[in-house]
């Protein structure tokens, strides 16, 4: 239950200051008002496990992260690191597994979750309560089933997206990438439900402006196809199986791989710094969004309207 009580554990038990607490405590009511009744256990129980650590000025993102000696993880795709490259807030299960020698196989034997936030945002500031947001939304919607191991192959879900890494032992243990699948979609979903929460905290309309490609298409489906409810309940209690099965495997893997093109692309526009570059940028991504993507989304449109007739 979420109540003074909780967030004295919380400050307790991770030594939080006071602007983490207030920060908290304008944030969590909104996140569980947003998802639902249904997911209480789950947001809190995934917030009670994961600690938060706000750089000071002297820290970023990625030193926190490497003093933190993580698992090592060996590659990555260009659209997994989005929140790394923004620079702005990062959710990392650090995963800590142990080779079996006698039965040859891998097991987990804990789960660090933290969230990073940079030092440029404070928690009492519109932008600094956002990049919190975000974050603990990554969080609650890795937190049911995040992790699996067949064989030597680990699977890391975050909402209806994942990324598999072979488990490496050699002397220790490392994860070196295989694939991943859905993290563009992922992310515009988690930029929608973030404004959304944001928006609640603040009474007011809030929107950050990040990656236009792929919160347009969140908008789209959660908002326009009115399939909030639907999609929230994939992110955190199903996986993209379910999410696949529901709207033709086809076309949600379609949609998949054109929201991580975008994504790379958003990116690359950002960094450029001609004008004229920019724009090339902007009109690949607008020209890519109504060749495949717009379809897709009709396609799924149908398939929302033929499950309400039957
Ligand atoms: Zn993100």
């Amino acid at each position: 239950m979420f109540d003074s009580t909780y967030l004295e554990k919380l400050k307790t038990r991770y030594n939080y200051d006071d602007k983490t607490i207030k920060a908290l405590s304008l944030v969590i009511p909104e996140i569980l008002n947003y998802y639902g009744e249904d997911y209480s256990d789950i947001i809190l129980n995934a917030i009670y496990n994961c600690q938060i650590i706000a750089c000071n000025s002297h820290e970023t993102i990625s030193k926190v992260l490497r003093e933190r000696k993580l698992t090592p993880m060996i590659g990555s795709s260009p659209v997994s690191e989005i929140d790394i490259k923004r620079a702005e807030s990062v959710y990392v299960p650090n995963i800590k597994i142990s080779y079996d020698s006698e039965n040859n196989s891998y097991n987990i034997d804990k789960v660090d979750r933290i969230i990073v936030t940079s030092h440029t945002f404070n928690f009492d500031s519109l932008k600094g309560l956002e990049v919190l947001t975000h974050a603990l939304c990554h969080l609650v919607k890795g937190f049911n089933d995040e992790l699996t191991i067949e064989e030597n192959v680990l699977t890391i879900r975050n909402g209806i997206s994942y990324e598999k890494r072979k488990i490496v032992y050699d002397n220790e243990i490392f994860l070196d990438f295989i694939e991943d699948y859905g993290k563009g979609l992922e992310e515009g979903f988690n930029l929608y439900d973030t404004d959304k929460i944001v928006s609640a905290v603040y009474k007011e309309n809030y929107k950050s402006y990040d990656f236009d490609s792929i919160y347009t298409i969140a908008t789209i489906l959660k908002e326009k196809y009115n399939l909030k409810k639907e999609i929230n309940s994939y992110e955190l209690i199903g996986d993209y199986e379910n999410f696949e099965k529901k709207y033709s495997a086809d076309v949600i893997k379609d949609l998949c791989s054109t929201c991580d093109t975008c994504v790379c692309l958003e990116n690359d526009m950002l960094l450029s710094f001609s004008r004229e570059e920019k724009n090339n940028y902007a009109k690949n991504i607008n020209k890519i969004l109504s060749d495949n993507a717009y379809n897709k989304l009709v396609s799924i449109y149908e398939q929302k309207q033929k499950t309400k007739n039957i």
